[in-house]
């Protein structure tokens, strides 16, 4: 019966992840887009996505600003295939590594994977670095204020109230 597999289709996936995305090189908005509709499928349904951001780059490296959103998803893949699937999409989209810390057509990082805690060489989970930057914490704050940071025990929500990043982070009015 056909309504039957319609709704064996929008059975929810097993796992629920959130991504962070940058892009600060060309059409930075259509970038991201593109990179959300690149995950897309079978195995992985984009369930929110954030507003967009415009935001200062941290560190060293003189570079333009950045455009970043986040995500959260459902999905089938384990840590290990999201982030193979993630970096598949970072090159398809053409991501050059030369500048660690550089410019990036995309950049696709997994912040959260259920409340799953892993550290290989490969891959951290939380990313090791977000509960640090506004960038992803605010984005984070519209769509899952009270995700908990399953190592520090906090959510969303008082991570950015103990965080010391200042940087800029603008939300980008949807026109
Ligand atoms: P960054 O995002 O830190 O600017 P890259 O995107 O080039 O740098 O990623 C560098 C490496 O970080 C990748 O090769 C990947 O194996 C590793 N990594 C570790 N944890 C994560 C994570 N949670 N999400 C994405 N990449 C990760
Ligand atoms: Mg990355």
């Amino acid at each position: 019966m056909k309504s039957l597999t319609g709704s064996h289709h929008r059975r929810k996936l097993t796992h629920r992840a959130f991504l962070g995305l940058g892009s600060n090189i060309g059409d930075r908005k259509a970038n991201l887009r593109t990179s959300l509709s690149l995950l897309e499928g079978a195995e992985l349904r984009v369930t929110k996505s954030s507003s967009l951001y415009h935001t200062e780059p941290m560190g060293e490296v003189e570079q333009p600003w950045f455009m970043n959103a986040v995500a959260e998803v459902e999905t089938i893949l384990s840590p290990e295939e999201l982030l193979h699937r993630c970096q598949q999409i970072e090159e398809e989209m053409g991501r050059q590594h030369i500048i660690p810390q550089g410019p990036r057509v995309i950049d696709l990082d997994i912040l959260l994977y259920d409340q799953l805690t892993l550290n290989t060489a490969e891959l951290s989970i939380p990313h090791p670095r977000m509960h640090r930057r506004r960038f992803v914490l605010i984005p984070l704050l519209e769509i899952a204020p009270d995700a908990v940071h399953p190592l520090l025990k906090k959510s969303i929500r008082e991570l950015l109230k103990d965080i010391s990043d200042f940087s800029v982070v603008k939300r980008v009015n949807s026109a």
